[in-house]
């Protein structure tokens, strides 16, 4: 992990927060690598399961809402941890995940045994809207996007006309005051959540429940996790909420163990009537041919944009040895991200930089492929450096425009370039002209 981590803070994917000032726990900014990972990954699921689906429709709702959402989701009586604190060294920890030898907990601070009995810790952040901070005033940022999908339930149905079985889509930040913000990204206090509620009719829930448990993990292949990657957990009876029927965690085995990238749960009518009672507002469906009015039911697949991008970076992190230009034995560190959602598409390199000509062309080149897709210029250092450096952040092409191609080494192979491979590390000559279709096909 240290090494990955190391990576992502040398080729500008994760910055801790506020790093000059020591930073703040569980918090973290994703520098000009990070941040085009993560669009890439947030549009790909966007046009997966809005775009690309009759039945989909998509929201942004704010961050903060009125409190009353919480009091009646239930977030604000049980959206809690059981914490424990160690009376030595005042550390706090959940107390499910407490080590313990032969049999009793300690501290994983101190090594400490006397522990304080567990209680109840609020996960939600609290702020004040309004001058006063008064009861009145507080409000939560939220803990989960999906509540804004519950409460505007009736005003997406009634202006999108859509008929069950339909869902809304939503992706936004989400914040939960985590005890032990760890294993770097993966538990942090802010992160980003894209989340599906996917209404339908009660007889329908647990076969959706199958279904989006398939979509989810076709999604997850196609951005470059496969299927035997991801571990699939059953909740069973008894472990799962009060009120849902079904719920499947997906897993993925981080360097640091198995740990959940997303759950699909099968929430049955729980939070459309958790509203209606709270509300009194009608948040009924009406279904027009039957003429029967009922509350739908809903499946939920709830993934996290960060611990999916985390996810990414470990499953394409690999080093292996090369030889270099004079022959010498090297370490390639390489990111085999899928080209769907690599950071940079191309690198376009002229051979050599005080070459007018070459420089002319290749920055030409970057110039017509940049409103189609993310290149990368770069003209210093030696070819074979260019191309370690574009390795490292997981671009998965390289052009490079040398005498051949403005024509010196006569006319066959001019406007040609040769076109270099991440993974196989094999080039290829092709026209400058096919190069656009060429790229296009690979990250779309
Ligand atoms: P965990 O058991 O790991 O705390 P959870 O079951 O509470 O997660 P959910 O409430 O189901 O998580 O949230 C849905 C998704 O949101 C998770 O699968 C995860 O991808 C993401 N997520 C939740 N909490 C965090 C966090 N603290 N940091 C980053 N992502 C998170």
């Amino acid at each position: 992990m240290e090494k990955i981590v190391s990576l992502c803070k040398r080729r500008g994917f994760i910055f801790q927060s506020s790093e000059i000032y020591g930073g703040l726990n569980g918090f973290w900014d994703y520098g000009p690598m990070g941040v085009e990972l993560k669009r890439n990954l947030k549009d790909f699921w966007w046009r997966r399961v809005v775009h690309e689906r009759e039945d989909m429709v998509g929201m942004d709702g704010a961050i903060i809402m009125n409190r009353a959402v919480w009091k009646a989701s239930g977030h604000e009586e049980t959206f809690s941890d059981p914490m424990v604190d160690c009376k030595t060294c005042k550390a706090r920890h959940r107390a499910d995940q407490l080590p313990k030898k032969d049999g009793v907990p300690y501290c994983p601070n101190c090594g400490g045994r006397d522990l304080t009995e567990p209680r109840a810790f609020n996960l939600m952040l609290k702020s004040y809207a309004g001058p006063l901070e008064t009861d009145e005033n507080l409000v939560y940022l939220r803990p989960e996007t999906a509540q804004a999908m519950f409460v505007q339930f009736k005003n997406i149905l009634e202006t999108s006309r859509k008929k069950l079985p339909f869902g809304i889509a939503q992706i936004g930040k989400a914040f939960r005051n985590e005890i032990n913000p760890r294993n770097y990204t993966f538990r942090s206090r802010e992160f980003e959540q894209m989340e599906i509620e996917y209404f339908c009719r009660a007889e329908d829930g647990l076969a959706l429940t199958d279904y989006w448990l398939e979509e989810r993990l076709k999604f997850y292949e196609d951005i470059g996790i496969p299927r035997s990657k991801i571990k699939i957990h059953d909740i069973p009876d008894g472990e799962r909420a009060f009120y849902s029927k079904k719920t499947y965690d997906l897993e993925y085995e981080f360097p640091f163990g198995v740990s959940e990238l997303e759950g699909v749960a099968y929430r049955t009518d729980y939070d459309l009537s958790a509203h209606i009672k709270h509300s009194g507002k009608p948040l009924e469906y009406f279904d027009d041919e039957k003429k029967e009015k009922f509350v739908p039911h809903v499946v939920e697949p709830s993934a996290g944009v960060d611990r999916t991008a985390l996810a990414l970076i470990c499953e394409a992190f690999d080093e292996e040895e090369v030889a270099d230009e004079k022959g010498n034995k090297e370490v390639r560190t390489v990111l085999r991200l899928h080209p769907r959602m690599a950071p940079v598409k191309c690198g376009i390199f002229p051979l050599l930089k005080n070459k007018p000509a070459l420089v002319e062309k290749a920055k030409a080149i970057a110039a017509s492929l940049r409103p189609h897709m993310m290149v990368f210029y770069d003209e210093a250092g030696a070819i074979g450096r260019r191309y370690r450096r574009q390795d490292e952040i997981g671009t998965p092409f390289c052009v490079t425009v040398d005498f051949d191609t403005i024509g010196e080494n006569g006319p066959e192979k001019v406007d040609t370039v040769t076109l270099r491979h991440r993974d196989s590390m094999e080039q290829e000559r092709i026209p400058i002209s096919e190069l656009r279709a060429r790229l296009e096909a690979a990250i779309f």
